[in-house]
């Protein structure tokens, strides 16, 4: 049994990227600058997006695409229960309602197929989460969509680098919205970045800091000058560039971490594939999985024990592990002011109660990587039914 706990998402955090924070910290520039400009444009490059802005966190920038997109009062916005509570609860915070859609039962993001039927006269955006990488139906939903007239809204915080048909999520037309936590695929500690068509980036801009028709820096650089005009009563999201340090290195290796990722998945997928009681992420075929994380399925019938247990059986042989997610209609704001009940949605629900997240990350060793497989195998055969 491995003798140190394995944390479930550690940081890859390298010389490069604390160089280059010391370098911020010691120039004369230490909020939104060069370095978030210079951050901004390279993911746009590298992830062929019409337009960037770069915030400091997902949820900002789902907030920021709501308001800016004139989400309000009396609005509906279609969502999915199988998500973290930020996408939902920006939806409150404008005074929007959510309307929650169950989900696909294999990659268990929303299901096309039952977005249609929650649409009413409301409705004005769908808000897709890419849960743990697998990009959703994007072709469906941007067709529900165009034939509604209805808003598209990207939770793409699990899907940095994933593809939908050979072409990266951000790189289409839709607002989208990254998240750069540090448990995530790409890491500034907290940052996000919105990505959309350039007017639509622009009004973002505006909306995320003062609703300031400058950018603040710009202002005390040489080319800018003291003046400025508030059009909108904005909110206070941009990215520093000590965030954009980190970024900007973990930009560079990207391509790495998703590769090692790619290597991980393979080592789990072999080890567990022949194991009834475990049933193991899907990837369709014409999509490229981010593989933000690695989630298993209990099989209940062939386990002595639920998934709690299972989580504290690995815990006990120092497998630290995750949930994604505690679906949104269980917990109290929601299950109350809408009086959900937990079959209201199904599949998320039923699915909830057999998910387990498995470590997933650069950092992981091989050893860690078979330290993970022998625990969940043990744990598997201890509980056999
Ligand atoms: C992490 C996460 C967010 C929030 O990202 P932040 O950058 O922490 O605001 C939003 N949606 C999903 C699905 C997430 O996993």
């Amino acid at each position: 049994m491995r003798k140190t706990f394995l944390s479930f998402s550690p940081p890859l955090i390298e010389e490069d990227e604390i160089k280059e924070v010391i370098d911020t910290l010691k120039s004369n520039w230490i909020t939104t600058g060069p370095k978030t400009k210079k951050f901004e444009e390279e993911f746009r490059i590298y992830f062929n997006c019409s337009s960037s802005l770069a915030l400091n966190s997902c949820t900002a920038a789902l907030h920021t695409a709501l308001v800016a997109l004139g989400i309000g009062p009396g609005d509906e916005v279609i969502t999915t229960p199988m998500t973290f509570c930020a996408s939902v609860n920006v939806i409150e915070q404008v005074g929007a309602k959510p309307v929650l859609v169950d989900i696909e039962a294999d990659t268990l993001n929303i299901d096309p197929l039952k977005i249609e039927k929650a649409i009413t006269p409301r409705t004005k955006a769908i808000l897709p989460v890419h849960y743990s990488g697998h990009p959703v139906e994007l072709d469906a939903i941007n067709e529900i969509a165009r034939r509604h007239n209805l808003f598209v809204i990207e939770d793409a915080a699990h899907a940095l680098s994933a593809k939908y048909k050979g072409k990266f999520i951000g790189s289409t037309n839709n607002p989208v919205c990254f998240s750069f936590y540090a448990t995530k695929n790409l890491t500034t500690a907290e940052g996000g970045m919105l990505t959309g068509e350039p007017e639509f980036i622009e009004k973002a801009r505006i909306v995320s800091l003062h609703g300031m028709s400058r950018d603040a820096w710009k202002r005390y650089s040489k080319e800018g000058s003291w003046y400025y005009e508030v059009v909108f009563p904005g909110f206070k999201y941009n990215m520093t560039d000590i965030q954009a340090s980190l970024g900007l290195w973990q930009l560079k290796k990207l391509e790495r971490f998703q590769n090692r990722r790619r290597e991980i998945v393979k080592m789990y997928n072999k080890a567990f594939s022949n194991e009834e009681a475990l049933e193991l992420p899907v990837e369709r075929p014409y999509v490229e999985h981010a593989w933000h994380l690695y989630v298993i399925r209990l099989n209940l019938n062939a386990l002595k024990i639920g998934r709690n247990e299972f989580i504290d059986e690995l815990n006990k042989r120092n497998i630290g592990t995750s949930v994604h997610f505690i679906p949104i209609h269980l917990h109290p704001y929601y299950r109350d002011k809408y009086r959900f009940r937990p079959e209201d949605f199904p599949i998320a629900y039923s699915n909830y109660l057999r998910v387990i997240s498995l470590p997933l990350c650069p950092k992981l060793t091989d050893q860690d990587v078979n330290d993970v497989i022998e625990a969940v195998l043990d744990v598997v055969k201890s509980y056999k039914r």
